[in-house]
């Protein structure tokens, strides 16, 4: 039987993001992809296909802190992660500090389709992308985002949810990490638990200061919240988000649940994001 609630969220990253400058093509951007992805869902696409494909246009348009936007770590390498999971099956892909590949979150898919894994790091993350046929690019390919503030930092991530007419969810995530980030760093965007999660009950893709999201759970923590506190969604995402700056992190979340309702907070000065509403409004936003 059709459900009727399909739900879409997508993500560009959180964080001190300046109020000055022009966001238009950013907001533009997300609107179009989430258009694009409610018309996919509406066709019977999968919750997992509508987020990683979402994901995957949002890593190639150079826009965000992740694919082609992606900046460079302090030995100028960029060492890319992602992960993506299925809520039906919680099977999960992810890479880590992947090196010389277009889409992060393909390879990412790969691992969970067609190895025994969740997750490759490095260069045998970047063996096994090459030995799948993935696209392979030089740095001079990126065109790295700078920060838009001078605060300590900087970040950026895209990651998207969704909730297909099965009633199925799925999440994905992918970031070049932290600006200014050591060789070798992996943040929480291709832990599995941590800066994404995907369940029966809730799909979550994180933002922030991955080594707080990482030490929070921040991702498995909402569903926890949901299953075993029996908190809403909103409560348990802005719990979740408390226990991550307790931490000393800020950042964000994209959450829905498997009724369809939507949890889009963030604790730093913005958090690009679009969202399609239950009554079918598109809300495309920074601040
Ligand atoms: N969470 C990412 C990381 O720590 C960065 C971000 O979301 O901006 O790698």
């Amino acid at each position: 039987m059709a459900n009727k609630c399909l739900s879409l969220v997508l993500h560009g990253g959180a964080g001190g993001l300046a109020r000055d400058r022009d966001y238009a093509a950013e907001i533009a951007h997300m609107r179009g992809l989430v258009e694009a992805g409610r018309d996919r869902l509406a066709a019977g696409a999968s919750a997992l296909d509508v987020a990683m494909e979402t994901v995957a246009a949002l890593e190639a348009s150079g826009l965000y802190v992740a694919g082609r936007g992606a900046s460079p770590n302090t030995a100028g390498r960029f060492e890319l992660d992602a992960s993506l999971m299925d809520g039906r099956t919680r099977r999960a892909g992810a890479v880590a500090a992947l090196e010389g590949f277009a889409s992060p979150i393909r390879a990412a898919r790969a691992v969970m389709e067609r190895t025994p894994h969740v997750l490759l790091a490095g260069s045998g993350a970047a063996a096994f992308a090459d030995a799948e046929g993935l696209e392979r690019v030089e740095a001079s390919w990126f065109t790295p985002v700078r920060p838009s503030t001078a605060t300590a930092h900087s970040t950026g991530t895209v990651g998207c949810v969704a909730l297909d007419e099965t009633g199925a969810l799925a999440a994905a995530t992918s970031t070049g990490g932290t600006h200014g980030k050591l060789f070798g760093r992996v943040g929480d965007s291709p832990i599995v638990g941590a800066g994404c999660w995907a369940d029966g009950r809730v799909a979550v893709s994180c933002t922030g200061l991955g080594e707080a999201f990482i030490r929070a759970a921040a991702a498995a923590q909402v569903s926890f919240r949901l299953g075993l506190a029996g908190q809403s969604l909103d409560v348990a995402a802005d719990a979740v988000l408390a226990d991550v700056g307790s931490l000393g992190g800020s950042g964000g979340l994209i959450a829905v649940s498997a009724t369809g309702e939507i949890a889009a907070p963030f604790t730093t000065g913005g958090m690009k994001r679009a969202v399609l509403h239950r009554d079918g409004r598109i809300t495309s936003e920074i601040f």
